[in-house]
């Protein structure tokens, strides 16, 4: 699906005017429904990680793997990498983040508290009433300094003796030292890309808004390798390519711009970076980058490693070092975006089911909702559990079907509106004599009653065809 209007013009100031959405209510929500906790809670909590529960895990992994399927199922130019979180320690040397890869910091000798230095606007004071660092006469901020965001540890069992090693920053450097191996072994040439899903680690001096920004995070990076004249087009190609990606997911297209950074704000790597943005309740922040990295990766490799990290095309007898294009989005924050960009709080209208409640619901995209059907008998006896349990199973074949026989009706499609399961499937005294059920859609509340039989087919039919938020205003 293209973009509605350019992107790089889309969004717009007050574009969040009617969300009932805070960050508050999403970390309520997460936490309420098993989405998403402190980690270390018993102990007290360690500051900004979080464990991933039930629903969590679900929605991040369809997610991961709808990132996959546009990455490797969708097309025919990109393969997939696994590559280890420990690596040579050379290999962020020649990298760069060894000298580079920091950020300011400042102390504050009053609160004792640290801060970034190019974000004291957006940050609290440690003192109360909290105020920006650096604010008022008593804050004592030291001059900034670098800080390298690597976590620093050693491989072997003697520290002494071992060697130091990173946990890595980002996933993208394990996918240049494996360029060799992947071009020998793959069967491609440029224009072709790598792609990999995984932990990256960063010691953030000022973590935090919930999952945003946490010390240990998952990325979705892609490297593409194209011939050096052919990166300017490559670059506007994946633009559009990973807006439309999230478009095509569910995210209002006014949510959702493209910025290109200022020459100041480009990484030591970068000739061109636009980040791609979403409209959060802590205002426009980067969801994804995508880069033109040139040939500097691959170059500073061959340099450190003494292999060639080239591209021989026998056919013409060319010999060059392919430019790089990069597409880098987080997991995670691509999560909460979704999470964000689908919450939403309503009084139901109508007569029907639970007419003037305030219902609760996450309009997830049906691909990305964590449980695409409920199986709900209406009573706990008269063989209506019994009946459940087989509608149940045969959903199973074709998606994430949940049970649910505990509490009110009312109260499990509540549940069910919490979690964003599209599809609510209840059985009642009818069902046991004429096979048939209801389907509830958690989006409309229309319910239709079809004979079980057709279920799996409809859900499969209804689980894959095209879809469009209803939080945005009717397609004209
Ligand atoms: P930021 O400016 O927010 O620190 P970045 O520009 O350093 O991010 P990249 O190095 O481009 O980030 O990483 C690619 C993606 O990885 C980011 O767009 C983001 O989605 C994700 N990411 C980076 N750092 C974090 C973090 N600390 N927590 C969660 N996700 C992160």
């Amino acid at each position: 699906m293209s973009a509605q209007r350019d992107p790089r013009s889309a969004g717009g100031a007050g574009a969040s005017e009617n969300d009932s959405v805070t960050m508050e209510k999403i970390v309520a929500l997460c936490k309420r429904r098993g989405f998403i906790f402190p980690s270390s809670e018993i102990y007290g909590g360690v500051g900004s990680t979080y464990d991933y529960g039930h629903y969590g895990v679900l929605l991040k992994s369809n997610v991961k793997n709808e990132w996959w399927r546009a990455m490797l199922q969708q097309r025919d130019d990109i393969v997939a990498l696994d590559s280890a979180i420990l690596q040579h320690p050379k290999v962020w040397e020649a990298s760069g983040h060894l000298a580079g890869f920091t950020d300011p910091l400042v102390d504050c000798r009053t609160c004792g508290q640290r801060f970034r230095a190019d974000h004291l606007g957006d940050l609290a004071c440690g003192r109360k009433p909290s105020k920006h660092p650096g604010q008022t006469e008593e804050c004592d901020l030291t001059a900034a300094r670098d800080f390298n965001l690597m976590f620093e540890t050693t491989i072997g069992p003697v520290k002494e003796s071992g060697a130091t090693a990173y946990l890595r920053p980002e996933t993208a450097q394990g996918i240049f030292i494996n360029f060799k191996n992947v071009l020998q072994f793959s069967r491609k040439k440029p224009p072709f890309g790598i792609a990999q899903v995984g932990k990256s680690f960063r010691n953030e001096i000022t973590p935090g808004n919930f999952i945003f920004r946490t010390r240990e995070f998952e990325q979705m990076e892609m490297e593409f390798f194209v011939p050096p004249e052919d990166v300017e087009r490559w670059f506007e190609h994946w633009l559009q390519a990973r807006f439309d990606w999230y478009v095509e997911l569910g995210i209002r297209p006014d949510h959702l711009r493209l910025r290109a950074h200022e020459t100041d704000e480009l990484s030591h790597y970068s000739s061109a970076t636009s980040d791609v943005e979403y409209l959060f309740p802590i205002g426009w922040s980067e969801l994804e980058g995508i880069a033109n990295r040139g040939d500097f990766d691959l170059t500073q490799h061959a340099k450190h490693s003494g292999e060639k990290l080239e591209y021989f095309d026998q056919a013409t007898g060319e010999r060059y070092v392919p430019k790089v294009i990069e597409p880098a989005a987080g997991a995670d924050r691509a999560t909460l975006a979704f999470l964000v960009d689908a919450y939403d709080e309503e009084i139901v209208g109508g007569e029907g089911e639970g007419a003037g409640d305030r219902r609760t619901v996450l309009r997830l995209h049906p691909r990305l909702a964590p449980v695409k059907a409920a199986v709900l008998p209406l009573v706990r006896k008269d063989g209506q559990p019994e009946l459940a349990r087989e509608v149940h199973a045969a959903l199973r074949s074709v998606c994430q079907s949940e049970y649910d026989e505990g509490g009110s009706i009312g109260r499990r499609y509540r549940r069910q509106d919490e979690i964003g399961t599209p599809f609510c499937v209840t059985i009642d005294h009818e069902s046991l004599q004429d096979r048939t059920v209801t389907l509830r859609d958690r989006d409309s509340l229309a319910q239709e009653r079809l004979p079980i039989d057709r279920l799996p087919g409809e859900l499969a039919a209804r689980l894959s065809a095209a879809w469009r938020s209803p939080k945005l205003p009717p397609a004209e």
